[in-house]
Parts: structure tokens; C-alpha cells; sequence
């Protein structure tokens, strides 16, 4: 592996299971025997890992979930094996998800003095009748918790908000939005609520043309919102004051290797992706890491490339998929792009495709009309 490699760490457990979450996590609580055990196999991986890999220069680490606050300092033995075994760059971005529960003037210390330096808060809503409506766990984040989370010193910092919740207006979620950068964030992701099938809330909502025009709306007014406050909006979820973008998510916007740590963690590496089942029982029991790797062939390559290259609103150059995979991006997609280059969808600037605002409004559409024959 060479360098500019990222390194994430899922951790699997969160006290609850949000109504609307389809991410793998465990319910669970801080009495858990499972933690003790999952943080003594997840060194073992990091040992395991850095074995194959020959210590790869690390420059940006995530502990994601879950809900990796909940563990407090218990992670510090990950980090601290971490440093030990790869070259963890002296500027390397260290950044660790949040819940409003757990923000603490002394924990927060604890992470600084261990190395985290980026946080990133899931707020989701300051509303608490949303947030008990979307069967958010745990209380919604106060004014409290913002106070602790932005008076820490030593970090950059990230928040997470929800926007189309069944009923919210505009003015709520600008309520909310502004409330939120009063404090200064460096970084807010902004995610539409998305109703995944099997989660408890899909069973509860009603997705008719309304709910639809509504989170359009909402979305639309958001991103007017952050630009208008000087962010960046460099991805579809994504934004920034200019030079503080999420260097670890960047490495999947951009094809760079990350090495994953924990049960369902993906891996991409030597251009091979791999992860381990999402499944802790396995991840505990099974002594042997069996990573399964995902064969993909050349439509998955290009189905890949052009969603990514779409989602990054700096845009994609179509030489690029050659210097990934060794073959041009077929005729049909090229003639597609420019095709919607010519209806005002994407621009093309320099050899580069990005999405226009109102490409942005259709993206599923656009990424259907470019990729159908290679789904
Ligand atoms: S805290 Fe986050 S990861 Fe955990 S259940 Fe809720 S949404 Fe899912």
C-alpha cells in the first residue's frame, strides 16, 4: 500500500437503534462484556492489518459507528495500537463521531490529548418534537452540548443535521441551520432524511408527493442557506469553509486506499475492495479475519466512477477512469454526459463533467440517463 492511505474504525454499538437508521450497529450499554472484547480483537486487526500491509503512511483515521463517543475513553487502546503499528503521519487528520450525550469538557480533553483532532456531532435536529417523530434515541442535542462541543479547544469540527423530516418547514430547519453556525462549525453534512426499507420509521411515513416536494424544498433552501453563509459545497452532502473538507471522506470521493477496522468495515486496497461481515458475533468468535472480497467487473468500474465522480461538485475527468482501471470510459457513457451537457444538466469545463444547480435537484434521474446500460 502507498502512501495517503486512511484508516476507519466502525465501531458497532450504539445504546439504541434510531427508527430510521439501516446502518449495522448494536444495541447495547456501557455494562456490555461485548466492548471489552471488541476493542481487544479490533488491535488484533490493526496488528493483523499492518502485518500485510507493511505499516502503510496513515494520514487520516475515522472512528465511525455506531456510535464511537459511547465508549469514552475505552478507545485509546485502539489509537494508541494505531500509532504503534502504521506510520501515522504527524499532521494526520484523527476524527471521531459524536453523540449530544456524550459531549464532555473532560472527555473532550481526554480525545485532544490522545491525538483526535476533528469532531463530527450528530445533531440531526434541535427540535425535540422532530427528533422523538423520527424516533431519534437518546435526548436531542442542547444548547448545553453545543456550548461544550464548541468551547473544546484543539479541534476542527463537524456537524451533522437531517433535513425533509415528516412535517418540518423551512423555517424550521433554518432555525435550526442557523442556531447551528452561531457556534462557527468548520464543517456541516447535511443529509435528507431518506427512509430505508425495514427501518421502523419507513413503516410509520407516508411518502406522498407532498412529503416529496417538501424535502425538495427543504434541500433547496438549505444549500442556499450554507452558501450564503460562505460554505463550500463540495460534495452532495457535504460542506466546508474552503480547506477544511473531511480529508477521510475524501479518499472514497477519490478512488485513495483506506484500510477498515471492525465488523462490516469496507477496505480498498491495491485497488481490491474487501470487508468483513457486519456481523459482531463473527467478529468475536471466528479467529481467522475473513475478509470477503467484492469481484467487480468493468460495469460495476464505471457505474462506481461516474456516481462518485457525480456526488463531488468540483466534477470528474472521464481520463481519469483509464488511469484507474486501464480502459476508457465506454462511447455510450461519453455521448450521455455530453448529451446532458447540452440540456443544461452538467457543465463541462476543461475536459471536466460537474453538475449544474439544476443537475443537482435530479441527480438519481441524470445518474440513471448516463449509466442505464451499464446498471
Ligand atoms: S446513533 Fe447513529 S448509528 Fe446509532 S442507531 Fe442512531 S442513527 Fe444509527
Amino acid at each position: 500500500v502507498t502512501g495517503n492511505t486512511g484508516l476507519y474504525v466502525h465501531v458497532p454499538f450504539c445504546r439504541e437503534k434510531c427508527h430510521y437508521c439501516s446502518f449495522y450497529s448494536e444495541p447495547s450499554t456501557l455494562t456490555d462484556e461485548r466492548i471489552g472484547s471488541y476493542i481487544k480483537r479490533s488491535i488484533e486487526e490493526v496488528e493483523y492489518t499492518s502485518s500485510i500491509y507493511g505499516s502503510p503512511e496513515i494520514d487520516t483515521v475515522y472512528f465511525g459507528g455506531g456510535t464511537p463517543s459511547m465508549l469514552g475513553e475505552a478507545i485509546s487502546p485502539i489509537l494508541d495500537s494505531i500509532y504503534k503499528n502504521y506510520s501515522v503521519d504527524h499532521d494526520a487528520e484523527i476524527t471521531l463521531e459524536m453523540n449530544p450525550h456524550d459531549v464532555d469538557g473532560s472527555l473532550l480533553k481526554r480525545y485532544r490529548d490522545m491525538g483526535v483532532n476533528r469532531l463530527s456531532l450528530g445533531v440531526q435536529t434541535l427540535n425535540p418534537d422532530f427528533h422523538r417523530n423520527i424516533g431519534r434515541t437518546g435526548r436531542p442535542c442542547s444548547t448545553t452540548d453545543l456550548d461544550l462541543y464548541f468551547l473544546a479547544e484543539g479541534f476542527k469540527r463537524s456537524v451533522d443535521i437531517m433535513a425533509g423530516l415528516p412535517g418540518q418547514s423551512e423555517d424550521d430547519l433554518l432555525h435550526d441551520l442557523s442556531q447551528l453556525l452561531s457556534y462557527r462549525p468548520e464543517h456541516v453534512s447535511l443529509y435528507l432524511l431518506s427512509l430505508e426499507s425495514g427501518t421502523l420509521l419507513e413503516k410509520r411515513v407516508t411518502v406522498d408527493d407532498i412529503f416529496e416536494q417538501n424535502q425538495v424544498l427543504l434541500w433547496d433552501r438549505a444549500i442556499d442557506y450554507l452558501k450564503s453563509k460562505g460554505f463550500f459545497h463540495y460534495e452532495v452532502s457535504n460542506f466546508a469553509l474552503p480547506g477544511f473538507e473531511s480529508r477521510h471522506n475524501m479518499k472514497y470521493w477519490r478512488y485513495e486506499p483506506y484500510i477498515g477496522i471492525g465488523p462490516g468495515a469496507h477496505s480498498f486496497v491495491s485497488n481490491r475492495r474487501y470487508s468483513l461481515s457486519p456481523d459482531l458475533h463473527d467478529y468475536l468468535e471466528i479467529e481467522a479475519f475473513n475478509y470477503i472480497y467484492d469481484e467487480r467487473d468493468f460495469d460495476d468500474e464505471v457505474v462506481e466512477f461516474v456516481m462518485t465522480g457525480l456526488r463531488c461538485l468540483k466534477g470528474f475527468n472521464p481520463h481519469d477512469f483509464k488511469k484507474k482501471t486501464g480502459r476508457n470510459l465506454p462511447a455510450d457513457v461519453l455521448s450521455n454526459l455530453d448529451l446532458i451537457v447540452n440540456q443544461g444538466n452538467l457543465k463541462k469545463k476543461c475536459e471536466i463533467y460537474s453538475l449544474t444547480t439544476s443537475g443537482l435537484k435530479i441527480l438519481n434521474e441524470l445518474t440513471y440517463e448516463i449509466l442505464k446500460d451499464h446498471l
